[in-house]
C-alpha cells in the first residue's frame, strides 16, 4: 500500500504530525526506534498540563491515542534509508522492508555529543543539566555550575543566575569578552577558570567538581550545552539543505514546515532546536501544512 505519509521519529513533533494526519483520516505510517532525547529524566517539565510527568509515561499515552486511529500504523524499529520525490518516496526499514508514501514527515530527532569528562554521562538528565526551564526550578538555589562548550555557555550562566548562586567553569582558556565579563559579574556569577577533570558524588547525585589543581567545588547541578548531531542521515540521503543550528546541524525548513525538498516535511529538534512543546507544535504544523499539501498539489 501507499500511504499518504511516513512519518519517521515518534516522539512529540512525529506523533502530533500523525495525530493531525490521523485526524484528516489519511492513511500514516509512524516509524520509531524509540530512543527520545529526553530519556536520561524521570520528569519532563513546562509542557503545559503535563508538567512533572515521566516523560515515557507522556510518549506512551500520547501514542497509545495515536494508535487508536484505523488509519495509522506503527512500526517499532528504525528507518535506515529514504528516497525519491513528491508522490512518489520509499522508506527501507532496518529489517529490509520497504515503505512507500506520497510525502515524508523527518521527525527523527538528535543527539547530544556529551563532553567525555568522567562522572558527567551518568548524571546527564539528573543533575548534569541540559535546559533550566525544564530542570531549573528544581534545583532552585542551589550551588550551580555552567561547565564552558562554547561562546553560549557565559550567556547561559548569566540567565542562569535567575535560579541560584552560579559558577562558570571555564575549563581551560576560554575567558569572556569584557562586555560578557562586565555582565557575569553583575549578575554575580563566580568564573573558575581552572581545568576540570571530573565530578564526584553518590549515584547520579553532584556533589563536587574536580579540578587539575586538586581542587573540589562544592556543587548541586551543572549545567552543559553540548554540540548535537542529526539522529540519522536521512535528511542527506533525499537532498534536503542542512544549516547551522546553535549547537550543530539542523534541517532547513519553511513557515509551513517543509524542507527544500517537495513533499518532504521536517519537525522537532531538528529543525528548530528547543523543548518538547515547540517540537509537538511544529509536528502539528507540518501535519496540517502536508494534508493541505495532498489536497491542493
Ligand atoms: C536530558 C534532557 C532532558 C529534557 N527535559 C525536558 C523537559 O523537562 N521538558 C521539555 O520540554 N523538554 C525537555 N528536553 C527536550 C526534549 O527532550 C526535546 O525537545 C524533545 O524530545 C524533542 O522532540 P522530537 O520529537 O523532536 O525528538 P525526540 O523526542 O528525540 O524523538 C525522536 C524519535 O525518533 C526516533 N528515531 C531516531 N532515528 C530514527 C530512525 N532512523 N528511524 C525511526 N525512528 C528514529 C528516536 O528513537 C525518537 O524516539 C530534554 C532534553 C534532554 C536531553
Amino acid at each position: 500500500m501507499k500511504y499518504d505519509a511516513i512519518v519517521i521519529g515518534g516522539g512529540f513533533a512525529g506523533l502530533s504530525a500523525a495525530l493531525y494526519l490521523a485526524r484528516a483520516r489519511r492513511q500514516v505510517c509512524v516509524i520509531d526506534a524509540g530512543s527520545p532525547r529526553n530519556r536520561f529524566t524521570d520528569a519532563s517539565h513546562g509542557f503545559l498540563g503535563q508538567d512533572g510527568r515521566n516523560p515515557r509515561d507522556l510518549i506512551a499515552d500520547a501514542r497509545r491515542q495515536v494508535e487508536a486511529y484505523p488509519t495509522v500504523r506503527f512500526i517499532q524499529g528504525s528507518a535506515d534509508i529514504a528516497r525519491g520525490s513528491k508522490d512518489d518516496f520509499t522508506v527501507t526499514l532496518d529489517t529490509g522492508g520497504v515503505l512507500s508514501s506520497r510525502r515524508l514527515v523527518l521527525a527523527f530527532g538528535l543527539t547530544d555529543l556529551l563532553p567525555d569528562l568522567p562522572g558527567l554521562a551518568e548524571r546527564w538528565g539528573k543533575t548534569v543539566l541540559a535546559c533550566p526551564y525544564c530542570h531549573g526550578y528544581e534545583f532552585a538555589d542551589r550551588k550551580l555550575g555552567v561547565l564552558h562548550m562554547g561562546p553560549m555557555s557565559a550567556m547561559q550562566a548569566a540567565l542562569i543566575a535567575d535560579w541560584g548562586p552560579v559558577t562558570l567553569y571555564l575549563n581551560g582558556d576560554n575567558r569572556p569578552d569584557d562586555d560578557m565579563s562586565a555582565l557575569l559579574s553583575s549578575r554575580d556569577v563566580r568564573i573558575e577558570p581552572s581545568q576540570v577533570v571530573g565530578l564526584d558524588g553518590t549515584g547520579t547525585d553532584l556533589s563536587a567538581v574536580l579540578l587539575a589543581d586538586g581542587r573540589r567545588i562544592s556543587i548541586d547541578a551543572l549545567y552543559v550545552a553540548p554540540p548535537s548531531r542529526l539522529n540519522t542521515t536521512i535528511a542527506e540521503q533525499l537532498g534536503c539543505a542542512i544549516e547551522t543550528g546553535r549547537y550543530g546541524p539542523i534541517i532547513t525548513v519553511n513557515e509551513s514546515k517543509m524542507t527544500t525538498v517537495e513533499g518532504v516535511y521536517a519537525a522537532g529538534d531538528i529543525a528548530r532546536a528547543n523543548n518538547a512543546l515547540i517540537p509537538a507544535a511544529d509536528g502539528a504544523a507540518a501535519g496540517i501544512a502536508l494534508h493541505a499539501g495532498l489536497v491542493f498539489g
